[in-house]
């Protein structure tokens, strides 16, 4: 997996080994000889200083001689033939080998750089036969757990195992490097009487970036002797070129000062480091120590090397399978979620699905649509999601609808400090089918060990220059202890994904929902009208029956007997109550068509005026009035209701002192009433009183709760007008009653702006 690697901070920037010539000292150590030879013609153009005394001669006269002085005839074109155009470093043994004229054997080293044949003798250590069956019996054996281990530590474990083993180094750990290449110690195997650093951490500073590009291609690195002298190359350059050799992937390469003394500071004397690559990349280390000069022969240090390259293999295949694994998981849960959209019809109901959080393996999530954001798992407060999504919508000019993610939201805004117990690492997912919409995963700050690995014996000065172990630690605590685990490119590219099938979703949601609206609108305008043109087509033919029965009545009364005299009474009598009803299906209609809502209305004004037409009415009445708002509601409408229920409160009232009394009251239906400021009004009085079960029949159209013509009469079509009439300013209209004592009719109606 490719992490994302926003925390750019790249310690080893802060390491003046960035800028050391570490490919190129011109020296080796002195555990062997090295010789420079012209590729072309086999003459010697360089020799390291103590090539002569290893091979028995004066090393000037070396110099300009050649190859086959050394290895006798034919050797300069075998080894040239031997040596592979593109070797690296593990490759470049080509035989054991005899030097005329001294008894020792040596390993021979031969690889080509800057045109140059370099060939490197260090002397054999030669093993039994028996050493050398039973050394290839462990290895195989090494090989074999290496590849039935079914973890990644597993793996770790066993390779620090095996090498310790194969090696006898006092101490051999196995370390990782993470997306900003800081080290964390997996495996380890140490002498008894050392204290272990399994599970420590090493500052991407400790190994430089250049040092880190030597590991990747040169696979086995050995230092004996740490507090060995340099043996400079004679002449230092290539003749030919005039540049100083390129010594990468030479065995026996000195090495720069600063890691010496880095060793000398953790007493260390000896180490043998063998890189982990993961598709060429590096990807971790297995470095091996000891407090004392050591040096494995070759073939040991050929079995490290196997054992790294095996590890290295299996660690692969390993994470290979594990982010397949995840995206397989991906796939199963992508439906899970989606298929809880499309049920539930809103993506921000289908979110307690934990799935959201599995499916960027994060914490917390915060959803963006329309209104508040909805809150999942462990997040930050409401008011600080609030403050992100501000945040990112201003940076978010420049990116577009890209996803944004960090592994340390506190170093790119510095407000966000205080919410890194939740929101340390941010991804975040800008939604393309709402304006503002957004997708929010949180992570928690990860506290780290943050010991470090190699806490020197002796305490270094920093002298400007040179890197300081301690310093650069404390700078990578810092950097740190503000970090989440980062953000895998498969997890962005999942959220990215989970966008586009969000937003196919909710778009077609909103297409269903615009179609559903729009035939609504149709329906229900249609549906007025048709009341309207029916109601008012209706009158007349109705005013016509109660006019002809009224003119029986008075021109044929004498004709009839009193039963014809009650039933023509009767048929006026209905029909004048069925103009009445029509009347008021005539106003129901007509809430709610072209009239002017939004004007503001002195509530004030209203009532007086609605109290002077019910003039005649109010009479003995004791009538209180409260100081009243002002409100969105077209004045007529709003004296209508009063008319309505101040007519009701006297009307169904059989107490000899009546009262009535309006007022505002703080009394709420809706929750939110507050913000979205809503006045409550309530009209009181001292009447008969309404029982629980019929506060929400009252509202229903033609319902009375009476016999037709008790308390006068009535169509059962006011409070139902009443309510339309509210509801349709966003408002809401309800009962409380004691029966027998009294009833109070609450309304709500959005304030007007004073
Ligand atoms: P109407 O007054 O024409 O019958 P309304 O819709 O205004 O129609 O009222 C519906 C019913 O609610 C009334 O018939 C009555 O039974 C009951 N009601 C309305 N207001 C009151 C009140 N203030 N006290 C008691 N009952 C009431």
């Amino acid at each position: 997996m490719q992490a994302i690697n926003r925390a750019a901070t790249s310690q080893a920037d802060l390491s003046a080994c960035e800028s050391e010539p570490i490919a190129t000292p011109s020296a080796i150590q002195p555990f062997g000889a090295l010789l420079a030879v012209d590729d072309e013609t086999g003459r010697i153009l360089a020799a390291s200083a103590n090539a002569g005394e290893i091979i028995g001669r004066p090393t000037a006269s070396l110099l300009n001689g050649r190859v086959e002085s050394i290895f006798g005839p034919g050797s300069f074109q075998r080894l040239r033939g031997l040596v592979r155009p593109e070797a690296e470093l593990s490759e470049s043994y080509v035989e054991s080998v005899h030097v005329n004229g001294i008894d020792t054997d040596f390993d021979l080293f031969a690889h080509r750089a800057d045109g140059v044949l370099l060939i490197e003798l260090e002397p054999a250590q030669l093993q039994s036969a028996t050493e050398v069956e039973a050394f290839f019996g462990a290895v195989r054996r090494a090989v074999a757990d290496l590849q039935n281990a079914p973890t990644v530590e597993r793996v770790c474990d066993v390779a620090a195992d095996a090498v310790a083993r194969l090696s006898g180094y006092d101490r051999v750990m196995v370390y990782r490097f993470d997306a900003n290449w800081n080290g964390e110690v997996l495996a380890e195997r140490h002498a008894d009487d050392m204290s272990p650093f399994l599970g420590l951490h090493y500052p991407a500073s400790d190994i430089p970036r250049q040092a880190r590009e030597l590991y990747r291609r040169n696979l086995l690195r050995l230092i004996p002797d740490a507090r060995y002298e340099p043996v400079p190359l004679l002449p230092p350059v290539n003749p030919l070129s005039n540049v100083p050799i390129d010594l990468s992937l030479s065995v026996l390469r000195s090495v720069s000062p600063v890691h010496l003394e880095y060793l000398e500071n953790m007493g260390v004397r000896a180490t043998l480091t063998a890189s982990l690559l993961k598709h060429g990349q590096l990807w971790g280390l297995i470095a091996c120590h000891h407090r004392t000069p050591f040096h494995p022969a070759f073939r040991v240090r050929v079995a490290c090397e196997l054992v790294a390259r095996t590890a290295s293999l299996q660690i692969t295949a390993l994470e290979d399978a594990g982010e397949n694994a995840y995206r397989l998981r991906l796939r199963t849960l992508q439906p899970l979620l989606l298929d809880a959209v499309d049920r539930r019809g809103e993506f921000t109901e289908a979110i307690s699905n934990d799935a959201l959080l599995q499916i960027v393996e994060a914490s917390g999530a915060a959803i963006k649509t329309e209104g508040e954001p909805i809150l999942v798992g462990t997040t930050p407060r409401m008011r600080d999601v609030r403050a992100i999504l501000a945040w990112l919508q201003e940076r978010d000019g420049a990116e577009g609808d890209r996803p944004f993610a960090t592994d340390c939201l506190p170093l790119d805004n510095p407000d966000f400090t205080a919410i890194k117990d939740s929101a340390c690492g941010l991804l975040a997912v800008p939604l393309s089918t709402t304006r503002g919409g957004w997708l929010l995963w949180f992570r928690p700050e990860v506290i780290r060990n943050v010991s470090w690995g190699g806490e020197p014996t002796k305490p270094v000065l920093d002298d400007g220059k040179r890197i300081s172990p301690r310093k650069s630690f404390e700078i990578w605590k810092e950097v740190v202890s503000l970090h989440s685990t980062p953000w895998e490119s498969s997890q962005v590219d999942a959220a990215v994904e989970l966008r586009r099938l969000v937003s196919d979703v909710m778009m077609r949601r909103a297409r269903e929902y615009a179609h559903l609206n729009a035939q609504l609108a149709r329906s229900n305008q249609e549906l007025e009208s048709f009341a309207y043109v029916a109601s008012h087509d209706l009158k007349e033919p109705l005013r016509g029956i109660h006019h002809y029965a009224q003119f029986l009545v008075d021109d044929y009364a004498p004709q009839l007997d009193q039963h014809g005299k009650e039933m023509l009474a009767s048929i006026a009598g209905l029909a004048q109550r069925m103009e009445r009803q029509i009347q008021s299906l005539l106003d129901l209609a007509r809430v709610g068509s072209d009239e002017e809502y939004e004007r503001v209305t002195d509530a004030n004004e209203a009532l007086t005026e609605a109290l002077q037409m019910l003039d005649g009415r109010l009479s003995g009445v004791d009538v209180r009035c409260d100081r009243l708002p002002r409100v969105q509601i077209a004045f007529a409408r709003l004296r209508e209701i009063f008319i309505n229920l101040i007519g009701n409160a006297i009307k169904y009232n059989d107490k000899p002192q009546k009262w009535v009394e309006i007022s505002t009251s703080a009394s709420t239906k809706t929750p939110d009433d507050g913000e979205r400021g809503l006045a409550t009004f309530v009209v009181r009085d001292n009447g008969i009183g309404i029982r629980e079960k019929h506060y929400e029949s009252v509202f229903r159209m033609f319902k009375r709760l009476h016999a037709r013509d008790a308390f006068g009469g009535g169509t059962g079509a006011g409070l139902a007008i009443a309510r339309k009439i509210v509801e349709q300013q966003g408002g809401a209209m309800w009962v409380e009653s004691i029966p027998g004592e009294g009833s109070a009719f609450y309304f709500s109606i959005p304030l007007g702006e004073e």
